[in-house]
């Protein structure tokens, strides 16, 4: 439904919400958020480029890896919004200066602390399979052998599933918010038509993009204007997306879910409006205005787990976030990794972290159309039977076979001699990541997505926003026993895992991040880090990265081999370094975080040189 005028929380009707929200004017304690309509944001016309990657205060804090993204989150915060208003401002801000990894044709998680009544609630906005998708889709007809992942697959209309982005703002705005969608919208739609400034991220992106986005006619024209990637230092303005987000805080999500725009947005997947020149094959897809119109965010219990007194909440399934980064955890609680070396508490964290992925390949999928152990999976008891298989001075060979999770008593009996299997890793590097605190305690961790970088490479012509590849999630080949086969309506599997850390019930941490399956491994070692090994949040999240998938492989950023390489090696670690097909980075994940310490202190952590280094701010900065 669209909201057109600011609202109050649900549960709580206007006429007490206002009532509540006058009798707080003359209260000197900040009130919760739930009774009060924040003043819409002002937009001014300064573009904010500096990015400062810590920042530590009070009132609020947000951290993104983007300024413009968190000078929104912040105005909106100044204005008396809450995290949740904030959150989706920066989010659709992030939407105008990340297009590539995010925006109202994608998908995400997003996670809300409440700090008046200590609850954790998530809302599931995966992107969906049409119900039209076949479960051959990824065969070519024309040979009846599998498309080519890349190019054929990722830049193609058979991968674009049913866009949840812009459903998840409306539904978090209705739940948690104060502010309509229209004037959480408003210092996006302000950044999109005055235009931002392009960093060497947005020009590196765009090149490595440059032969998909040639190939459709709305992408050249917008992205490579001129023939080239908009150059460092010039502005790069979307008017269309600005007129899109207007449109929508007019007449609300129906202007994206129904009508034209749902029509041209399935004529495009269906009938992709390719360059003449172009010599990718492009495959078209099954979206139809039918899927948008009946789309639907999922509201859900988070995936919950306990890790040396702190509470864990990640994002339950169709995430494999939650439930990887729980298991992981709960076979790593049973050692002492203060006690140890960082070099022996990172073999047990590579070693959890196969472990973990192995069932990951085995159990996880769409709860709504296979059934996912979720509960067994945080069991500490098969948690216990797991680590039986972890040898605290030599790696297992991997891949590590799968844990039953039918049947345990998390007592060791001999080793078995099964076989495990690496899941094949379609995921790719993309993805953004925000986290915001407002003046009441309350958290955000939201991690948003079009899947890889540029998505499917498809623009919605004159609407200025890219549709996602997200279908690319599910597994390609398509087996009867597999919990991510392809099915209509089903939601890919995700790595996303937007995670709450709450310690004696209050928000201690929040944290995400993008990197594909990586993800899942970024949370966990910065959890580690942070936890286990004495680090700093700041600490936690500029340390070296590595990530054990269940392959024979860890791949690894060049600090991390060059600091620890030598001791894992002799541990049996085969090191590689990181680096995907797409781009020459050889980083993992670009991370946000919060901290919240004693009197509401908080200190909001971006990527200190990761993807050009994040923009971390607060309200007050004391
Ligand atoms: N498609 C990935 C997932 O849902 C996210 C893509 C990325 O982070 O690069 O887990």
């Amino acid at each position: 439904m669209p909201h057109l005028a600011r609202r109050v929380t649900a549960g709580v009707s206007a006429a007490s919400g206002l009532a509540v929200a006058a009798a707080l004017v003359a209260t000197p304690v900040p009130a919760q958020p739930a009774a009060q309509a924040a003043p819409a944001p002002s937009t001014t016309s300064e573009r904010p480029t500096v990015k400062d990657p810590t920042a530590v205060g009070k009132g609020g804090a947000i951290s993104t890896v983007d300024p413009e993204a968190s000078a929104a989150g912040l105005k909106v915060l100044k204005a008396g919004g809450n995290a949740v208003d904030a959150a989706v401002a920066a989010a659709a801000t992030l939407g105008v200066t990340e297009p590539y990894s995010a925006g109202i044709g994608g998908g995400g998680y997003f996670v809300y602390y409440n700090a008046k009544s200590g609850k954790v609630r998530t809302l599931d906005g995966r992107e969906t399979a049409p119900m039209k998708m076949p479960q051959d889709a990824f065969i070519d007809d024309a040979t009846g052998k599998p498309y080519t992942f890349t190019p054929d697959l990722v830049t193609s209309g058979a991968s674009v599933g049913t866009p949840g982005t812009l459903a998840t703002w409306d539904k978090a705005l209705g739940n948690w918010g104060t502010l309509s969608l229209g004037d959480a919208l408003a210092p996006a739609t302000k950044v999109a038509r005055r235009g931002f400034k392009v960093d060497e991220t947005f020009r590196q992106q765009t090149l490595d993009n440059e032969e998909r986005f040639a190939a459709f006619k709305d992408t050249k024209k917008l992205f490579l204007p001129q023939g080239d990637a908009p150059k460092i230092g010039s502005i790069f303005r979307n008017p269309e997306l600005a007129d899109t987000y207007d449109l929508i805080a007019q007449r609300g999500t129906k202007a994206f879910y129904r009508g034209t725009l749902a029509r041209l947005m399935s004529e495009v997947v269906r009938k992709p409006r390719t360059s003449k020149n172009t010599d990718l094959p492009v495959p078209a897809g099954w979206l139809t205005a039918r899927d948008l119109r009946d789309y639907k965010v999922r509201s859900q219990r988070a995936a919950k787990t306990s890790y040396r007194g702190h509470d864990v909440y990640g994002m339950a399934p169709s995430s494999s976030g939650g439930t990887t980064v729980g298991e992981a955890l709960n076979i790593l609680e049973r050692y002492d990794l203060s006690a140890m070396t960082p070099e022996q508490a990172l073999h047990h964290y590579l070693e959890a972290s196969a472990l973990a992925y192995a069932d990951r390949g085995k159990y996880l999928g769409d709860p709504a159309f296979v059934d996912v152990p979720t509960k067994r999976l945080l069991d500490d008891k098969f948690a216990a039977e797991r680590a039986c298989s972890l040898n605290p001075t030599k790696a297992a060979t991997k891949p590590v076979p799968a844990g039953d999770v039918t049947s345990y008593d998390g007592v060791c009996t001999a080793a078995s001699s099964a076989k495990g299997t690496t899941d094949a890793d379609t995921e790719n590097i993309s993805t953004t990541n925000l986290t915001v605190a407002d003046q009441w305690g309350n958290v955000v961790e939201y991690t948003l997505t079009i899947e890889q970088t540029g998505g499917s490479g498809m623009v919605v012509p004159g609407h200025g926003f890219l549709l996602n590849n997200e279908l690319t999630d599910f597994s390609t080949v398509y087996d009867a026993a597999d919990p991510n086969r392809i099915q209509p309506g089903k939601r890919p599997r995700s790595s996303m895992s937007p995670t709450i850390v709450l310690k004696d019930g209050k928000a201690f941490l929040a944290l995400g991040s993008p990197g594909g399956s990586t993800i899942i491994t970024t949370v966990l070692q910065m959890l580690v880090n942070r936890i286990d090994l004495g680090m700093t949040i700041e600490e936690a999240i500029a340390a070296p990265r590595a990530t054990q998938r269940n392959s024979a492989n860890v791949t690894a950023e060049p600090a991390f081999i060059a600091t620890y390489g030598p001791a894992l090696t002799a541990l049996g670690h085969t090191l590689v370094p990181a680096g995907d097909a797409f781009t020459s980075a050889a980083e993992i994940g670009a991370a946000t975080a919060i901290e919240l310490g004693p009197r509401n202190r908080m200190t909001a952590v971006a990527e200190p040189s990761r993807r050009g280094k994040g923009s971390a701010k607060v309200v007050d900065a004391r």
